[in-house]
Parts: C-alpha cells; sequence; structure tokens
C-alpha cells in the first residue's frame, strides 16, 4: 500500500514538472537567418477568408505598386467559416437580431442594432464599388434580397412591440413594419405559421431591405480578382509555422507547402492575421508582449438544412427569434432563406457543437497547443465564472436529432424530418482577454489587433463576422496606418465609401441616397425614405 502510494507520488511529481514545462514552453517563434538582400513584399496576408480577401483587395487599390502575398493552408481559399455552407450568410443589419436589443428599465436600448445596420451600410458600398468595377461579379451570384423578419410568441410579443416602437424612430430602420396579426404573418413566413396553435399570441417585424449573403463567393471573387494582378501571389496548401522579428524592422513568416514538404519564408514589412479561429495561434507565434492577453474558447455550430423545393418555394425570408434567457448570442434560433451556387436552401439552426478544433479543418490539440502560462489561469476563471455558458453547451451537445427537429418544430411546425439534414458549419473561437490589471473577460464580437509598431495586426473573434469585413478592414487600415489613412489615401477611401466618416445614422436624407445607389447596384429592394415614411404611418395606425 506504501509503496503504491509512494508510486503515485512520483507519477503526479512527474505530471506536475511535465504540465509545468509545458505551460512556461515559449510560443514565440524561433528566429530565423535572413539576408540583408533578401527581397521583402510589402504585405504578407495569413489566411484566405474574406478578411484577408477584403484587406487585400482595400490595399491593391489603395497602393497598386504594393505587393503582396497571401498564404492559406487548405487548397483553396474561402474553405473554413467564409464558406457559403459555413456561416449563416445573414447580411447583419441589426434588422431582426433580437439580442441587438435589450431593455433596461423600462427603456429600449437600440444601440448596437444601429452600430451594426451603420457598419451593413459600410459594406455595401464597398461592395457595390466592386461590381461597379467588375471585381466582384454579377450580384445574385453573392447576394440576393431576402427580407428579415422578428418572430416571438408568448410573453416577448410585449418585447418586440417595445423594440419595433424604438427602432421605427431611428433613419437606419425606417419602412420597418410590425404585425401581430396572423393573417399578415402568415403572408410573410408561410412556413413558421402553418400549423400553428391558432390561441397563441404572436408578433413580428419586417425589414425588406435585409440580405442573403454567400460570403464564400465573395471571398473566391475579390481572390481571383487580385490574382490577375502581377503585384499579388497567392499560394494555397501552404501554412504559416512562424512569424519572427528582424533587426531591420520588418518580420519573416516561415511557412511549408503541404503537398510537398518543401519549408520556406519571406520577408515582409506588414502581416495581418487572418486565420479565423487560428488567429490566436499565430499571434502567439510572434511573441509581441500585447499577444500574452488572449486566449481562445472555440465552439462549433450545425444548422439543419433541406433543399426540397416543396419547403423552399414556401419561405423567402430570414426569421430569427428570441434566444433563451441566459443563452449565448450565437444560439439565436432562426429558420433562413439561402441562395448558394444558384440554388436555393432553408435551414434552421444553429446548435452549438464542441470540439478542441480552432478550425473546421483544424488539429484536436489546437486549444492544448494555445494554452501556456500567461492564459490558463484567465481561461480557468472565465470557465467557472460562466457555467451557464457551460451548462448550454452540454445540453447542446447532448441533442439527438429528434431533440433538434423538435426545436425546428417551434419555427415550422408542419416540418416533416426526412426533408431535413445536419450541416456540421464552421468554428467560431470566443476571445477571452485578460489585459495587465483587469479582469479577465469572455467576448462574443470581433477584436481588431494591432501591435505598438502597427507592424503585425490580426482579426480575433466571431461575431457579427464576414457582414462587417469592409467596416472592420477599413478600421484595421485606419489604426495601422493612421498618417496614410488622413492623408493620400483619403480620397480613394472617400471614392469606395460614398459615406466615409459620416454617421447614417443621424443623416437620412444621405442614408436614403446611400441605399438607393447599393440597392440598386446590388439588386436589393428598397423604398426610397419618403414612401418608407408613409407605408410606416399606416402601419402604425394599423398596429393601434
Ligand atoms: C456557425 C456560424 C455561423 C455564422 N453566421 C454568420 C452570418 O450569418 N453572418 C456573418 O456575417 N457572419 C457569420 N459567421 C461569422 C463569419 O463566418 C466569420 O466571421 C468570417 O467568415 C471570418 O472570416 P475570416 O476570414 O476571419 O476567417 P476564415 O473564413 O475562417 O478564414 C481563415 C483562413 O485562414 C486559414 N488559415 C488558418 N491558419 C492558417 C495558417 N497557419 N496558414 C495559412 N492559412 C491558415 C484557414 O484555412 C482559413 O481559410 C458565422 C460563423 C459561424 C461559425
Amino acid at each position: 500500500m506504501r509503496k503504491s502510494f509512494k508510486y503515485f507520488l512520483i507519477i503526479l511529481l512527474i505530471a506536475i514538472i511535465l504540465a509545468m514545462a509545458f505551460l512556461f514552453r515559449s510560443t514565440a517563434s524561433k528566429t530565423v537567418d535572413t539576408k540583408a538582400d533578401e527581397p521583402v513584399v510589402d504585405v504578407v496576408l495569413v489566411g484566405g477568408g474574406i478578411m484577408s480577401a477584403t484587406l487585400g483587395t482595400f490595399i491593391s487599390e489603395l497602393e497598386p505598386n504594393w505587393k503582396i502575398e497571401m498564404f492559406e493552408r487548405l487548397d483553396q481559399v474561402a474553405q473554413e467559416s467564409s464558406n457559403g455552407l459555413n456561416n449563416a450568410g445573414t447580411g447583419h443589419s441589426g434588422f431582426m437580431e433580437m439580442n441587438y436589443t435589450s431593455e433596461k428599465d423600462g427603456k429600449m436600448d437600440i444601440s448596437k442594432a444601429v452600430k451594426t445596420a451603420s457598419q451593413f451600410e459600410v459594406t455595401k458600398q464597398f461592395w457595390a464599388y466592386q461590381v461597379k468595377n467588375g471585381v466582384l461579379g454579377t450580384p445574385s451570384s453573392f447576394i440576393n434580397p431576402v427580407p428579415h423578419i422578428a418572430f416571438v410568441w408568448g410573453d416577448n410579443v410585449n418585447f418586440l412591440e417595445k423594440r419595433y416602437a424604438a427602432m421605427i424612430q431611428n433613419p437606419m430602420f425606417s419602412g420597418m413594419k410590425y404585425s401581430a396579426d396572423v393573417a399578415e404573418i402568415k403572408q410573410w413566413a408561410p412556413l413558421v405559421m402553418q400549423g400553428r396553435d391558432p390561441q397563441q399570441k404572436v408578433a413580428a417585424t419586417r425589414m425588406e431591405i435585409g440580405s442573403d449573403v454567400n460570403y464564400g463567393a465573395i471571398t473566391t471573387q475579390l481572390v481571383g480578382h487580385l490574382e490577375k494582378q502581377s503585384q499579388f501571389k497567392l499560394n494555397t496548401s501552404t501554412e504559416v509555422t512562424g512569424i519572427s522579428p528582424n533587426q531591420d524592422k520588418t518580420w519573416t513568416v516561415s511557412y511549408k507547402n503541404l503537398k510537398t514538404g518543401q519549408a520556406s519564408h519571406v520577408k515582409t514589412r506588414f502581416v495581418f492575421i487572418g486565420a479565423g479561429g487560428a488567429a490566436i495561434k499565430l499571434l502567439q507565434m510572434t511573441g509581441l508582449e500585447e499577444t500574452k492577453q488572449y486566449a481562445g474558447f472555440p465552439i462549433g455550430g450545425v444548422f439543419l438544412m433541406t433543399d426540397n423545393p416543396k419547403v423552399t418555394e414556401q419561405h423567402s425570408v430570414k426569421v430569427y427569434g428570441r434566444a433563451e434567457l441566459g443563452a449565448p448570442p450565437m444560439s439565436v434560433p432562426h429558420i433562413d432563406t439561402r441562395y448558394i451556387d444558384g440554388k436555393k436552401y432553408v435551414l434552421f439552426g444553429p446548435f452549438a457543437t464542441y470540439s478542441n478544433k480552432f478550425l473546421k479543418n483544424g488539429s484536436q490539440f489546437d486549444l492544448i497547443d494555445a494554452t501556456n502560462k500567461n492564459n490558463v489561469i484567465p481561461m480557468a476563471k472565465i470557465g467557472t465564472e460562466n457555467l451557464d455558458l457551460v451548462k448550454y453547451l452540454i445540453s447542446q451537445v447532448s441533442m439527438s436529432k429528434q431533440d433538434q427537429f423538435e426545436e425546428l418544430k417551434k419555427y415550422y411546425p408542419e416540418a416533416n424530418i426526412e426533408d431535413w439534414t445536419a450541416n456540421q458549419a464552421g468554428q467560431r473561437v470566443q476571445i477571452i482577454k485578460k489585459a495587465p490589471g483587469k479582469e479577465a473577460t469572455l467576448q462574443f464580437g470581433t477584436e481588431i489587433f494591432v501591435a505598438k509598431d502597427r507592424s503585425i495586426t490580426a482579426l480575433l473573434g466571431a461575431s457579427p463576422g464576414a457582414s462587417t469585413s469592409p467596416y472592420i478592414m477599413l478600421s484595421l487600415l485606419e489604426k495601422a496606418f493612421p498618417q496614410q489613412v488622413a492623408g493620400t489615401w483619403n480620397p480613394k477611401l472617400h471614392e469606395i465609401i460614398k459615406s466615409y466618416q459620416k454617421d447614417l445614422s443621424t443623416d437620412p436624407v444621405l442614408l436614403d441616397q446611400v441605399r438607393q445607389y447599393t440597392s440598386s447596384t446590388l439588386g436589393l429592394k428598397y423604398t426610397p425614405t419618403r414612401q418608407a415614411a408613409n407605408d410606416a404611418q399606416a402601419n402604425i395606425a394599423v398596429a393601434k
């Protein structure tokens, strides 16, 4: 007995020493010996998702002579979260996302919805500019008009009514309709209403100008256009394995061709880490002090999908419900029309999944690989402080297909289980941040990282994500290149984004002009403001 206890202690001691050695290992890349006369590229983009594609497009339009190299570990771009089937394709505008509005002391706070709507206006202007210049192709190949509906029942009707009353006063939501009339909501969303208990109290809002977006198509088209330029080089099946500083203030980006096994490197003045969920791991390679405050927590998503024409013909809207109290933002249930590569689908979800991977095509070691002495305690603390999230994840992961189907029936009472298949979407890595002297926080949004000397940048987090990619990349340019943005790049940025540096939410005339321009260019449905205002008046009268 004593002997076995002694062995146990020895094993425990070895385990503690190994764990300490692991946690205290260096995560920074080894320095690479480079020659002083090696060529230096202006920009390296790590990852071939929508963020890198958007930033690359911005930079090539602002500085056509800059040399840009993009590295993508998979054999094509847009195969991770930006892929059409790996996300919900919502052009997030705050129209129907009820988690962007909250009620405090009887007052409705719509600031997050206004912010998201404003950001999407920037996005649409960027895409419209690219369509006009032949960078993006036929708009319907990547964006389609799909009205956005917020739908509730029971006690939430009161919330939606108040939300509508607050939102309709802001120009961003001009044209929004509210209805508590079963027959009208049935016209808007037949699938959602057929077979529903006629006694159930329901209400909905509808924004005609909503959209469904294939972010994968945008990424592929943007990168396809960049590839036509001699200053741009795309390296697929090539994984970035290290990012290390040089004496001359440049960076060396090391990479490995995953098909041939050949390793090499490139020197650059500026790095953008657009590696999706893997961005935290790549940031750690830089060894920068500022990167030590981050850790990541991966959550995946599954959608139920159908392409049965009998179902898809009856649903041409996106309908968002209200998440259960205490549930995380990514858990909002929605039943959506999707257009992907010319085909119509209906999806429902998401259901959260758990894996240690930071990318859908990542490794089960990703989470452990990104854990070190700096972030292990904040990670443990966040785990114990967010037991609601842990419980939610356990309940989601343990759902059977029948359980998922029962959730679907709350939004589509006459659904047939045979029509639906489960599709594993992308991974979202939520940021855990522990800034010096502050409490560790779990964040559900996106965060732009810019190093102190502005030569290393990254995008972390997931939401609202792809729909705000031009807005986010523009903000990154402002932080990383403040002099150029205020100086030589300024006129071009105003040419690309007509409302640049203006607040559309307080300028209804400009907003109207911008929406007319983007909607006509992108094929979206928009009723100019004066007419919308008249309709809203009529709508309020009916609601009363
Ligand atoms: C379930 C789900 C639903 C979503 N729904 C929506 C939605 O409705 N609307 C919306 O706007 N957003 C949505 N999002 C978020 C959106 O998909 C992401 O914000 C966006 O796609 C992120 O783009 P990205 O370019 O940063 O990352 P990604 O598209 O993930 O691209 C990163 C790329 O980097 C590559 N890479 C990683 N590591 C390396 C390396 N070491 N070397 C080389 N390459 C590397 C990867 O292979 C990948 O191609 C959703 C996300 C999920 C998961």
